[in-house]
């Protein structure tokens, strides 16, 4: 496969100026920056090459020859026709294009270095209430967010302290030798600028607090105390920095007649005496709304009907869990003098004598069926 013209790679055509072509990386290099992009091979890629295409751009002689013969001009020369450029190359080449936003990179670069990395705002913690029916059917949350944000009119400089590295070096003689150490700037806490102008209304990092509407997609199946992140919508960083993180944590609201039990739910319902000797139908809450359910004629109280699938979804996407109706057969605490009679005219009736059979299964062979 021929390989991709360098001004192609930054957007640009020939003929662009010095500050077209540094603006255009700049543009690049944030969009692929690895810190934004966590394990995406392809924006890897993508980023060494601009950065790749950058290095023989923005060097004026490179530039000449580059122009010239394109990319025959560095083959076989130790030049970047082969294997392309190594991150701390690449990291190492952001002082100069950053003005040092990216800070770090001084001390101990024999030894590996620092990576460089991106100031990122803070992150901004919320907590959203959801209902059974929510979680189980997933919802979309708009929700109020303060967060702080570049003010308008805010402009940044490469800090006068650091020169843009973030870091301050410094040698000290010990019964070691030289002994070369380094700490973050204190003047621009490492981001490597400072402010430039800060209008009315903005922080001391230019920064102001703004409200803003937030939506956020809630799968289904999340579990109280669980915790959300959208990415990005935390308080802005100063600067070339990103963006910190909106993380949401679920609660979730207790339901008036439905329990949960992982992605089980648990149904109490209350039959009478003679619902349960006559057998009878009955509307149920369900996280999908209302059911009909038929209890058979002589149902025992404690049986336990399963509605498949009537549970709440696996957070993983692996099925759905099931509602368990638990019967209850009401017992009456009070009677008037006939409804007494009635009732003891039954207890001398043999009929009336509880006699178990084999599929009238214990309480704790039910539960173990149920784990099952
Ligand atoms: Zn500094």
């Amino acid at each position: 496969m021929a390989k991709q013209d360098y001004y192609e790679i930054l957007g640009l055509s020939k003929g662009a100026s010095a500050a077209e072509i540094k603006k255009a990386y700049r543009k690049q290099a944030l969009k692929y920056h690895p810190d934004k992009n966590p394990d995406d091979k392809e924006a890897e890629e993508k980023f060494k090459l601009a950065a790749e295409a950058y290095e023989v751009l923005s060097d004026a002689d490179k530039k000449a020859r580059y122009d010239q013969f394109g990319h025959q001009a560095f083959d076989g020369t130790g030049g970047f026709g082969g294997g392309g450029m190594n991150m701390d190359d690449i990291f190492s080449q952001f002082g100069d294009i950053f003005g040092g936003a990216f800070g770090g990179g001084g001390g101990f670069s024999g030894f590996g270095g620092q990576r460089q990395r991106v100031v990122k705002g803070s992150n901004l913690r919320i907590r959203v209430k959801l209902t059974l029916e929510e979680i189980a059917n997933g919802v979309e949350k708009k929700v109020k967010v303060k967060r702080k944000k570049q003010a308008k009119g805010t402009t940044y400089k490469t800090c006068p302290t650091c020169q843009g590295s973030g870091q301050v070096t410094r040698v000290t003689n010990t019964i070691l030798g030289r002994m070369q150490t380094s700490a973050p700037c204190n003047v621009c806490g490492g981001a490597g600028q400072t402010l430039d102008n800060r209008p009315a209304g903005a922080d001391a990092q230019g920064l102001e607090v703004a409200e803003e509407t937030v939506s956020i997609k809630i799968p289904a199946g999340v579990v109280d105390g669980m915790q959300l992140k959208v990415s990005g919508k935390g308080n802005e960083a100063p600067g070339n920095g990103i963006s910190g993180d909106l993380l949401v944590a679920i609660t979730e609201e207790d339901h008036p007649t439905l329990q949960r039990e992982g992605d089980n739910l648990h149904y109490d319902l209350y039959i009478s005496y003679p619902d349960a000797v006559l057998g009878t139908s009955k509307e149920i809450d369900t996280v999908t709304g209302k059911v009909r359910i038929k209890v058979e004629a002589g149902v025992q109280s404690g049986k336990i009907l399963r509605l498949r699938g009537k549970g709440i979804p696996s957070i993983n996407g692996y099925g759905k869990g099931d509602l368990l109706v638990h019967i209850n057969v009401w017992t009456p605490k009070t009677l008037s003098k006939q409804q007494k009679e009635f009732f003891e005219n039954m207890r001398d009736d043999e009929h009336f004598s509880p006699k178990p059979e084999s599929t009238d299964r214990s309480f704790f062979e039910k539960v173990k069926d149920m784990f099952s």
